[in-house]
């Protein structure tokens, strides 16, 4: 026969072998095979693949490639992220290398297609066949791997030679294996050498079975051990033989006969005790039902501590603990006085408001004290699984009540006050609103039987007297709201700040580190100093931090100095707390045009917040930048609009608009709780700075303003009077409708600033500017 020669271009395969008539996918990523496949594509797509003798070699030389390959068509070529493509080819056939003809930049070997032999004896062939096609038979039914459908297609398939490479390419055979059924030119040894293989191959898989099949066996006599241990266990029990059972469950039956439950209650608890009884001790549904019974005979379902009802003594003490906050105080006496008439008086609820660190929760703790109540609290901050208020179903894995339940268990009584932090700082998403598992709680018509999702059981809260607190009424939703009794608690004067820290907050330092007080003795200007300089806040806290912090370093300085005393001045605090780090006296010296102070209030307390306006040439564009809020946006465009529609009147080019771009810029503090009431600030700084008229600089100012220019009311006149009285202001101007709020201004004070009230927005242009026009600029 005629030697048959073809240049190709040539991959070594690593860890595969391919037969004539296979369909195989395979990656490439070396640079000489990825060449290769390209020269291939350009070629008639047609490519010598040969197996690799060591798959792990990236480069093989000559002798390091099997000499018999498959000559292969590629059907596919896919690229893949990097520099790598995956390749569909099949496998043609079989072809040996005859000589190298290139090595660089990739493979090209010239190959000699080698045909089967044509067979003579078919007797020998027929058997051949038969006896592989059992074998592979038997193969398929051992290794799992391959689909039986395989063999319906064999039975088409009429050539001996081609019939051997079908079934060899879906062996999982060593490489050495298939390469020499590759390298069997001869179709009946071909034949013999596949048979053979098969015949190995399921002996081993037949082992394999075997192995797998004792392991098992010895796995489920474990297993059988197991559950003959615990039908032994379970008879033992049905005897009453489970000795620690019988003693937990008495000891159970002693606790429930002491509790005194409630009939509901102890039914329920009866009920699970038996169930207890027949799980067994160490079963994991045991488990459970302890975790309950455990639970429900924590709650105090019974117990009561007596109220103290003498209203002098409850004052007395509610004024030993805490300055100020009449409101609550007052509150709290009526609560008393009125009970002490009326035995089934329900607890109130009270919501204390107000900036932090104004003493919410420490005056929730002397009410509790006052009342002779124990004291619970529960911050609602950032909840928002109704679960966290009324617990998991017990069909749970790992269920567990819900917060009210374990604060019942913490209370220890039926009557405790139970103080609920941060009521504004609850959230709702999908897993539910726990704002209105609240409303259960809170609702003195329901929560007489609140009921946990764990418990499943009656709880009854309408003993408890509950107190929330909040910063700010705007994110509690409405209902929650209605149910409660709203008291404010404002921030401090400096003057209410420096008698908190003169009567509460230094000595309660002292008891906390168990100091004697003589040591340590602060002059009052000292005191005025902390406040004044180190601490910028509508409460007390960072005051009370700082202190202890000064009294820290005196401790320290006297013992190095070996004295046992020191009376802290002024200068002692600048060395102990550094230089200062507020300083009020910080407002404009100067009258400025465009720049005028409004006063904002936010959820921590009051603030000042200056509105700056400048006028460029443009085409009529209002711009606003800074710490805006929408609504305050909103509140500028309409300022805009009543400047524009009055600009006449006070004496501005009525067509400044067509020619004058305006820029409104509020440079710092927080965003303003009360939102639009920035409307006279806003307006009055777009006049001044149009009409090029200075604006007072001691002077602040807030209120919304109508379309027409009305001034309308405010909230937090308190506070944004004490803060901007901090920053050095000495003439407010407020809304009229708030004249009612002027009297909860603390003397002090008021003593010390004007307030001139206006009722449109005109009022507050006449009391705004410096008299003479500037035309210097
Ligand atoms: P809030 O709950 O309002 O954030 P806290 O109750 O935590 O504030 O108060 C912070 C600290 O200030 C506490 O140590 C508290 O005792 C003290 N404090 C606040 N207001 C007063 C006051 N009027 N009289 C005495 N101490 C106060």
């Amino acid at each position: 026969m005629e030697k048959e020669l073809i240049l190709l271009p040539l991959i070594p395969l690593r860890g595969i072998t391919i037969f004539p008539y296979m369909v195989l996918h395979f990656d490439v990523g070396r640079k000489k095979s990825l060449l290769a496949v390209e020269e291939a594509m350009l070629n008639g797509q047609k490519i010598f693949l040969a197996s690799q003798k060591e798959a792990k070699i990236e480069e093989p030389e000559e002798n390091e490639i099997f000499n018999i390959g498959t000559i292969c068509n590629i059907k596919q070529i896919l690229k893949l992220p990097g520099d790598t493509i995956r390749v569909l080819v099949e496998g043609e056939n079989r072809a040996k290398i005859v000589n190298y003809s290139q090595k660089e930049p990739f493979l090209k070997a010239e190959v000699e297609m080698l045909q089967d032999e044509i067979l003579d004896d078919e007797t020998r062939c027929e058997a051949l066949i038969r006896s592989v096609k059992e074998d592979f038979e038997e193969y398929i039914r051992l290794s799992n791997n391959v689909s039986a459908e395989i063999l319906v297609n064999l039975d088409e398939v009429d050539d001996p030679g081609r019939f051997a490479d079908i079934i060899s390419s879906y062996l999982i055979l060593k490489e050495e294996k298939k390469q020499e059924l590759l390298e069997a030119f001869d179709v009946y040894e071909r034949l013999e050498k596949l048979l053979l293989i098969l015949k190995n191959e399921n002996e081993i898989l037949n082992i394999e079975k075997k192995i797998g099949l004792k392991v098992k066996t010895k796995i489920d006599k474990s297993q059988k051990d197991y559950f003959l241990r615990e039908q032994i266990k379970a008879i033992q029990e049905e005897l009453g033989e489970d000795d620690e059972n019988k003693k937990e469950i008495q000891e159970y039956s002693k606790k429930i006969k002491k509790a005194k439950l409630p009939k509901e209650v102890k039914e329920k608890v009866l009920y699970e005790l038996n169930r207890l009884k027949n799980t067994g001790s160490y079963s994991s549904e045991g488990g459970v039902i302890r975790t309950y019974l455990d639970c429900i005979l924590d709650i105090p379902w019974n117990k009561r501590t007596k109220d103290n009802l003498d209203v002098k003594k409850a004052r007395e003490t509610l004024e030993d603990e805490h300055y100020g906050l009449h409101d609550v105080k007052d509150r709290i006496v009526e609560y008393l006085a009125v009970k002490s008439m009326s035995k089934s008086l329900k607890g109130p609820i009270l919501c204390l408001v107000g900036p932090p660190g104004v003493g919410k929760t420490s005056i929730a703790r002397s009410i509790a004290n006052a009342l002779n109540r124990n004291f619970v609290r529960m911050s609602l901050g950032g909840v928002r699984d109704e679960a966290e208020i009324r617990g998991h179903r017990k069909t749970y894995v790992g269920a567990i009540p819900g917060r009210i339940v374990n604060g019942m268990k913490k209370a220890k009584s039926k009557n405790p006050l139970f103080l609920l932090d941060e009521i504004d700082k609850m959230n709702s998403d999908f897993r539910g609103d726990p704002a209105s598992a609240l409303l259960e709680v809170l609702d003195s018509e329901q929560n007489s039987s609140f009921r946990d999702h764990y418990l499943e059981l009656d709880l009854d809260l309408s003993e408890v007297m509950f107190i929330t607190t909040a910063n700010s009424l705007d994110t509690i939703p409405r209902p929650l709201l209605d149910r409660m009794e709203i008291i404010e608690v404002s921030g401090y004067t400096y003057e209410e700040k420096f008698h908190i820290a003169k009567r509460y907050l230094i000595s309660k330092q002292f008891k906390e580190h168990d100091l004697e007080e003589e040591k340590v003795n602060f002059s009052d200007s000292a005191i005025y100093k902390i406040i004044e300089n180190y601490t910028r806040e509508s409460g007390v806290r960072s005051l009370e931090r700082r202190i202890a912090a000064v009294i820290r370093k005196a401790i320290a300085d006297m013992l190095q100095k070996d004295r046992d005393k020191i009376s802290i001045t002024v200068n002692h605090v600048k060395k102990y707390l550094g230089p200062e780090i507020f300083s009020y006296d910080k407002a404009d010296k100067q009258d400025k045009v465009g720049v005028v102070m409004g006063m904002a209030w936010t959820g921590y307390g009051g603030d000042t917040l200056p509105v700056e306006v400048s006028v460029m040439h443009g085409k009529g564009k209002l711009q606003l930048t800074g710490q805006l809020g929408d609504v305050m946006k909103e509140s500028a465009q309409a300022g805009y609009s009543y400047v524009r529609a009055n600009a006449q009147k006070y004496e501005i080019n009525p067509e400044f608009y067509k020619d004058k771009d305006i820029h409104i810029h509020a440079p710092e503090g927080a965003v303003p709780k009360d939102g639009p009431s920035a409307g006279v600030t806003m307006i009055t700084a777009m006049v001044s700075a149009l009409g090029n008229r200075k604006v007072k600089h001691n002077l602040a100012m807030t209120g919304e303003v109508t379309l027409t220019g009305r001034v309308l009311p405010i909230g937090g006149l308190k506070e944004k009077t004490l803060a901007a009285f901090r920053a050095g202001i000495d003439t407010i101007i407020i809304p009229k409708a708030n004249e009612k709020d002027i009297r909860k201004i603390p003397k002090s004070v008021l003593n010390k600033i004007d307030v001139i009230l206006a009722e449109k927005i005109d009022d507050v242009l006449q009391n705004a500017f410096i008299e003479e026009k500037n035309n210097d600029n």
